[in-house]
């Protein structure tokens, strides 16, 4: 799935990161240039150290990383994640969901010719919990986790992946939750796994706690970002976790990508990216690119973490109330208000990765979850109010109009 203008761009990119890599003589080559054109398959260069990254180790996987990865979720492009990888970019983060599968396939098809050993592969399972306790149903054995993954490993092309994590976690008990790390044992004694993790969207720290309590994850990915309300908790359990070996990816870096509602004041990126990674805690961050612009900037993070005055301006970090834009905190306090149970927390991440991310994909599988009837499409108006300033009754607007858009443009 090519855009309009990308080869331009696939060019203009490659060959500024092949300078930057000191392989400008492949690139200013016809080789190099066959080789830009002709996509993932013909690439396969073993990722070496970069003079000019970052490096840290993921705890105790002993895995070392350069600070920036690529969260893939929104990548439709096969030839981005290539040109990642051929930058210097190891860790690729993908879940058995993404684009209902196809971003682990097209993940499988750039990688296929590549040494095992040149990035490292993590993607996630999901098990559906109860959305008002965040439990899984007791009585429930796990065999869907296996199937997901065995369905993964194949999409991938892969006898096993570096990473696995459970998607989701955000009350202390699921961390414990014995068929999910029995599971997790197994697949690592299998050899499909080498190491354990679970992602955490809410109630971070607490997560964080838990998984350094329990003992068995080797990775947490977490949510973490200048507008957190939370954020020097999560900071602060970071600090704990890294210290006993648990290794910490940072998601949500860009949050929520606009301060506006309208979606007209981009967040700086660059900026958001380097607040995050300036803890270090976080040993890799996994912000989602889409087009080659915008994997060049958030290369350029690695070679200096250091705000700008002008930056630091641009994060607002002064302004005690920014506007919510389009950033929901996912605490959660909005759950009880819904008459009709709606789960909003959910609802408006989503809205954030359609609108805020501007990702078809998402605001396609948005849509098919939602099922064919939101109650929200009865409600006159919204009386659920976010003490942060979140606009839900916008938001929900804006999913009832993505439903209304024709199956054919979003595909
Ligand atoms: S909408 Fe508001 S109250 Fe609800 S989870 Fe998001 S930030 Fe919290
Ligand atoms: S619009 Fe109505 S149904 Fe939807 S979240 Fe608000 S109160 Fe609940």
């Amino acid at each position: 799935m090519y855009k309009k203008g990308e080869n331009m761009e696939n060019k203009k990119f490659n060959r500024r990161r092949f300078i930057k890599s000191g392989i400008m003589g492949l690139a200013g080559t016809a080789a190099g240039s066959a080789l830009l054109k002709a996509g993932p398959k013909s690439t396969n260069l073993t990722s070496v150290e970069k003079e000019n990254f970052i490096y840290r180790t993921l705890g105790k996987t002993g895995i070392k990383l350069p600070i920036v990865s690529m969260g893939v979720m929104n990548a439709e492009n096969p030839n981005l994640v290539a040109a990642a990888l051929d930058s210097g970019i190891i860790l690729l983060d993908t879940a058995h969901g993404y684009q209902k599968g196809k971003n682990e396939e097209m993940i499988g098809d750039v990688i296929k010719d590549r040494k095992r050993d040149s990035y490292v592969l993590a993607t996630k399972v999901a098990y559906s919990k109860d959305r008002k306790t965040g439990l899984y149903p007791p009585d429930k054995n796990v065999q869907s986790f296996e199937d997901e993954f065995n369905i993964s490993l194949k999409r991938l092309g892969l006898d096993y992946v570096d990473i696995l994590y459970i998607h989701s976690f955000w009350v202390r008990e699921t961390v414990f939750f014995e068929p999910a790390m029995k599971f997790l044992e197994k697949m690592k004694k299998e050899g499909k796994i080498r190491f354990k993790g679970f992602t955490a969207h809410r109630n971070e720290h607490e997560m964080l706690d838990a998984a350094v309590e329990c003992g068995i994850y080797d990775v947490v990915l977490t949510s973490y970002n200048f507008r957190q309300k939370n954020k020097k908790e999560i900071g602060e359990a970071m600090g704990r976790a890294a210290k006993a070996g648990i290794g910490i990816v940072a998601m949500k870096t860009q949050a929520g990508a606009y301060w506006d509602k309208k979606r007209q004041d981009p967040i700086n990126m660059k900026a958001a990216l380097k607040w995050a990674l300036q803890n270090e805690n976080v040993h890799t961050a996994i912000p989602g690119y889409t087009a080659f612009d915008q994997l060049e900037l958030d290369l350029t993070v690695m070679e200096d973490l250091t705000l700008t005055p002008e930056e630091k301006a641009d994060l607002r970090l002064d302004e005690g109330k920014a506007s919510a834009g389009l950033y929901c905190q996912q605490c959660g306090k909005c759950e009880e208000q819904c008459p009709s149970n709606v789960d909003i927390p959910t609802l408006m991440r989503r809205c954030m990765y359609a609108y805020g991310y501007k990702t078809l994909s998402l605001a396609h599988s948005t849509i098919e979850d939602l099922g064919s009837h939101l109650p929200c499409t009865d409600c006159s108006s919204c009386s659920v109010k976010c003490p942060n300033g979140f606009d839900i009754g916008q938001k929900v607007q804006d999913i009832i109009r993505l439903k209304t858009v024709p199956k054919e443009f979003l595909a």
